[in-house]
């Protein structure tokens, strides 16, 4: 195991802020929005049609090309940056007698994807949905219903903020209200694979970044479908822990109760480290954890209870700690196991012996 490496992982979450709640959107820009939703959704069609999974670099490189073409017409300065791996596309935008300045990061990648396992599309081929199925393509379609969905690896996650943000920027200058700050924009081609060209573009350019408020479009939107903004994210950080048996497999009928089961062995210390009701009992494993202040609790009070939302919606009669709610829970780290492994072949009585059961752990 290697050492304890956890990251300081408060977070604060703060929904339906009093400051905010008196937020309106500019005059005008909902009417742009409402004329224009056709042009909106075809442009997130075409750059979910790309393929993006981080590592086919072919694939990749025509997703930065294409963002490149669509930040250029809305008159970005954009460079594409990277090593081995899929770049890091910058835009920026200056205005005149700007506010300050706004950087927002969004990732252009997409997690693997099996084609085989997605039933009303292919990942690459995106449909449109509504909860009674399918809803057929109209090239005469000009409006959309809000609760349709369009169906396609990354569509939410994380390329819908791309178009999101680059029509937004459309509907500002066509209403004349802006953007009244210059905007930066950090578009990572590996955030579901270790953003190491990020790292790079962020220790060679670090004036590149300087802002005035960063803003990560990434994530998912409060349970209760109202507009989110978290202050603050979680970070990561994992061991791979690795238990020992014997030197070599030995028959289970042979050496069964002589020979320590290293798969045993794991789960044992595995089950040490959560209590029953789903607390850490790592020693120190919430030590840095700040207190919330009586506004940020007062936020989180204020926000929708979704707690038996989420229980219907995934099949969770109770969930871990259930005397607080999810909004209080994502406060504070979290053990998770992302993956148990053994050595041994599927139906052999053997006891496996080599580095043998592995499990991956992430808090
Ligand atoms: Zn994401």
């Amino acid at each position: 195991m290697r050492p304890f490496a956890r990251t300081a992982l408060a977070a604060t979450l703060l929904v339906g802020v009093p400051a905010l709640s008196g937020w309106a959107q500019p005059a005008g820009v909902a009417e742009w929005r409402a004329g224009h939703e056709k042009a909106i959704v075809d442009e997130l069609r075409g750059l979910v049609s790309l393929p993006n999974v981080a590592g086919n670099d072919a694939d990749m490189q025509k997703n930065a090309d294409r963002l490149q073409t669509l930040f250029t017409a809305r008159k970005f300065k954009v460079e594409t940056v990277g090593g081995p791996g899929s770049p890091v596309v910058f835009a920026s935008l200056d205005v005149p007698d700007a506010a300050g300045t706004l950087t927002f990061y969004i990732h252009y990648d997409g997690q693997p994807v099996d084609p085989a396992e997605w039933t009303h599309c292919k990942p690459f081929s995106p449909c449109l949905m509504s909860a009674a199925g399918p809803v057929a393509d109209d090239p005469a379609r000009t409006t959309f219903d809000p609760e349709w969905r369009l169906y396609g690896r990354s569509t939410s996650d994380d390329k819908g903020p791309i178009v999101a943000l680059l029509n937004a920027v459309d509907a500002l200058r066509a209403t004349g209200k802006g953007p009244t700050w210059n905007v930066r924009v950090v578009l990572d081609g590996e955030e579901e694979a270790g953003s190491r060209n990020f790292q790079r573009f962020a220790t060679a350019r670090p004036t590149a970044l300087k802002t005035d408020l960063a803003v990560t479009l990434d994530g998912p939107r409060h349970p209760s479908g109202r507009p989110t903004v978290y202050f603050g994210v979680r970070g990561g950080a994992g061991v791979t822990l690795t238990v020992y048996g014997a030197n070599g497999d030995l028959h289970s009928g042979n050496y069964g109760n002589w020979a320590p089961d290293p798969s045993m062995r794991l789960a044992k210390l595995l089950a040490t480290m959560k209590d029953d009701n789903g607390r850490v009992l790592i020693k120190d494993f919430y030590a840095d954890v700040r207190p919330l202040t009586a506004t940020e609790k007062a936020a989180l009070d204020a926000a929708p209870d979704v707690e038996a939302l989420l229980s219907k919606n995934f099949c969770v009669a109770t969930p871990e700690r259930p005397e607080q709610r999810l909004e209080v829970k994502l406060n504070e780290p979290t053990l998770s196991i992302l993956e148990l492994s053994t050595s041994g072949i599927s139906g052999r009585s053997a006891i496996p012996a080599r580095p043998a059961p592995a499990s991956r752990c992430a808090w």
